[in-house]
């Protein structure tokens, strides 16, 4: 298993009290397998994520990314194995406004090192992969939201994680560009072997995902699965 979470609790402060975000929240997901995770808002799903990014310590349950466990680490270990293993794509994507497509993806770390020809010719492959053949010289204005969707999806890819988060990838999207966007993150989860989690309020592009499952108050039960 690419992604292992295993009695995942967490709790914020809430006043004098705690709020319970995850409760006992058990989750396996296999390297080429697409997971979707719909629930309704504040039932917990970007807790979810934050968490299998190692960005935020559980309380108490086990985190492992392929295969190492999270939970041992230090901070900067943390970040490593981040930076290693997980690609995330945010649900605004968050892209600077005065570079091409190609450069966004240049920009990330993990393009660094090896020539510039061999940098350049790897993130003009990234983006045909999502789609954007011929497009990799616009800037963010230039392009339509799926669009600039794909380009975040390109780099969260850069790195060749193992693990895939995504947050709620088709929520400022129209039908059939959310479809498409869905449909994408089913491709490039095969084609890269990667182990997706994308979490969702939209019940609408379900039937292009491996397996669902429904997050309700912080817990995640069975909704159904597909093939
Ligand atoms: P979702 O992504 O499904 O909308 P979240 O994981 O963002 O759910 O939030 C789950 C619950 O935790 C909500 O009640 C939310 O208000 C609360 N919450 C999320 N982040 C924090 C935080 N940093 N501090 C306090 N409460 C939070
Ligand atoms: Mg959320």
């Amino acid at each position: 298993m690419s992604l292992e979470l295993t009695d995942v609790r967490v709790t914020y402060p809430d006043g004098d009290r705690v709020l319970t975000a995850l409760d006992g929240v058990n989750l396996r997901v296999a390297a080429g397998q697409l997971v979707a995770v719909a629930g309704p808002s504040g039932s917990g799903k970007s807790s979810l994520l934050a968490v299998a990014a190692t960005l935020l310590r559980p309380d108490s349950g086990r985190v492992v990314l392929d295969g190492v466990d999270a939970g041992g680490l230090s901070a900067a270990q943390r970040a490593r194995l981040r930076l290693e293993k997980v690609g995330i794509v945010f649900q605004q994507p968050n892209l600077l406004a005065s570079l091409t497509a190609v450069e966004q993806v240049l920009a990330t770390h993990h393009m660094r090192g090896g020539s510039v020809r061999r940098q350049r010719r790897a993130a003009a492959e990234l983006l045909a992969t999502v789609g954007l053949d011929g497009k990799q010289h616009r800037r963010p204005h230039q392009l339509s939201g799926g669009e600039r969707q794909r380009v975040n999806i390109a780099r969260a890819l850069a790195g060749r994680p193992a693990v895939l988060l995504v947050d709620e990838p088709t929520a400022a999207l129209d039908h059939d560009r959310g479809r498409q966007i869905v449909e994408l993150l089913a491709e490039v989860t095969r084609q890269h072997q990667v182990a997706t989690v994308m979490v969702t309020h939209d019940t609408e592009y379900l039937d292009q995902v491996d397996e669902v499952v429904e997050m309700r108050d912080g817990r995640l039960g069975a909704l159904e699965t597909h093939r």
